[in-house]
């Protein structure tokens, strides 16, 4: 085992960017003690578990002493944040350590969450409380076995310091992630706004070269990136999945799904449900993410027009057809998906089943998951799901005659979700010292398409007299 002082880490994004990034070390983490460390994705970096759980590794882990290899960046960016633009917003509280290519060849950037103040940070602390970041490790790890392209989590480190947060002081920590790269909408907004063309031009052709090497021009890599972030939505879509603050510095131009602050899951179909404390008017609710996507990825058009034409006014008029392929990208994902999940190929069923359940709201994971029941010759599991049962009957003959295909629905339409009570039970134990319950909902969430005996309570939602359910970030 070679020592994780030895790490050997790349830093194009460094050597390549320079003006969108600044040196920065993480703060002391006086008494760090590992949490959680995802052995298999260790395993798929071609890191060794074992040089992880060492003091250097665990010291790598908080950014607080890194091989020599790495250097700890803060990167820069803009965005807008619930519509409103900020000139300079950039890693607040993390730090880019560098890149890991794996045995498979892949680039993955490694960056720590909650390393302490840097000069980006505006008004926060730096520091990131336990149960969020163990929020994320659970969440974005869940999103991994659902097959939806996301950062994933590496590992949770408490640092011995409290963090002060409106609840009372909290165990601090820091998330390890990796990511394809932390490129994001906002990124191009920051290299548009320092009016330096060469600024821009490098990243587009730094972009192209990490996550879009078939693109040979920054109009293909516009398209590239609307063609990944449709996909992305129709994803998350299909899973009930609800983002909770899609600012465009929180859209990544490699395609995943980054930033679980305010994330949660759907229990009820209802396009209007929204959860986050912040999102005041529903701005990011599940029914907007696909609007809200192209109006970021209309952002992201703005930003790159310098490289698109020389007259203003052809790359303007450029942009604007890149961007109406949103729309029939976002459509062919999402009912490629749906057929999918319906287990048939005809596209003719899809609205009347939309029809139905965003009328009667269903609980979205049991519905789908019970469909293939009903594919097997019994409807009674999926029809009392409904207040109007009789209302989807039409439907299910219509369908059956099809021919749905049951095995195949079963591998996409998942039996347990990251359901927000769930969640929030696993974090509390956690935060009181029982790591016991986090361990086992990932253990059940890793494999989310298998149902399995015992584990009844982890495929049902929160009973009808949960409180509603609030996310804070
Ligand atoms: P987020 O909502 O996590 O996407 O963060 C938006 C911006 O606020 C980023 O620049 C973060 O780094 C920054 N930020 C969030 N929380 C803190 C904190 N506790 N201390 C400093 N900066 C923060
Ligand atoms: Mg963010
Ligand atoms: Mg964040």
């Amino acid at each position: 085992m070679t020592a994780a002082t030895e790490i050997a880490f790349e830093n194009t994004f460094v050597r390549d960017l320079d003006g969108l990034y600044l040196p920065w070390q993480a703060a002391p983490a006086p008494d760090a003690r590992l949490v959680l460390l995802n052995e298999s994705l260790a395993g798929e970096l071609g890191l060794d578990p074992a040089q992880l759980r060492t003091p250097e590794g665990v010291a790598l882990l908080t950014g607080t002493t890194v091989p020599d290899s790495a250097t700890t960046v803060a990167q820069a960016y803009a965005g807008h944040q619930f519509g409103n633009y900020s000139p300079r917003l950039g890693d607040g509280r993390a730090l880019l350590v560098g890149e890991l290519v794996t045995p498979d060849g892949a680039r993955r950037d490694l960056h720590l969450k909650g390393s302490g103040r840097t000069p980006f940070a505006r008004g926060g602390d730096g520091r990131a409380p336990l149960g969020p970041m163990l929020r994320e490790y659970v969440i974005s790890e869940a999103m991994h076995a659902l097959g939806v392209p996301s950062t994933r989590s590496l590992a949770v480190v408490a640092t011995g310091e409290p963090v002060l947060r409106d609840r009372g002081p909290e165990p601090g920590a820091v998330l390890a992630r990796t990511a394809a790269s932390h490129l994001r909408v906002g990124t191009f907004q920051f290299a548009a706004a320092t009016g330096e063309v060469d600024v821009l031009r490098r990243l587009a052709e730094y972009a192209i070269a990490r996550h879009h090497p078939q693109a040979s021009s920054p109009l293909e890599l516009y398209r590239a990136v609307i063609a990944v972030q449709a996909e992305l939505v129709a994803r998350w879509m299909q899973i009930g999945f609800v983002h909770g603050v899609m600012n465009t510095d929180n859209m990544t131009i490699s395609g995943e799904t980054i930033d679980y602050g305010p994330c949660a899951f759907l229990d009820a179909h209802d396009p209007a449900t929204w959860y986050s404390s912040i999102d005041s008017g529903g701005r990011y609710a599940y029914g907007n993410q696909p609007g809200i996507a192209q109006w970021n990825l209309a952002r992201l058009g703005e930003s790159l027009l310098g490289l698109f034409a020389d007259s203003q006014e052809e790359a303007v008029r450029l942009a604007t057809e890149e961007l109406a392929g949103f729309a029939d990208a976002y459509l062919a994902a999402r009912d490629r998906g749906y057929l999918a999940k319906i287990g048939v190929g005809t596209p003719e069923l899809l609205a009347d089943l939309f029809a139905v359940i965003e009328d009667q709201k269903p609980d979205h994971t049991l519905f789908f998951r019970r469909l293939s029941e009903a594919a097997r010759g019994d409807a009674g599991p999926v029809r009392a799901l409904l207040s109007d049962p009789a209302a989807l009957d039409p439907w299910l003959e219509s369908w059956r005659a099809a021919g749905p295909d049951a095995d195949a629905m079963d591998r996409v339409n998942p039996v347990y979700v990251p359901r927000n009570h769930l969640v929030e039970e696993a974090l509390g134990a956690a935060v009181e010292g029982d790591l016991e319950p986090v361990q086992w909902l990932l253990q059940v969430l890793a494999d989310p398409f298998t149902e399995r005996e015992g584990y009844e309570r982890y495929a049902q939602p929160a009973g009808p007299d949960s409180p509603p359910f609030t996310t804070f970030c």
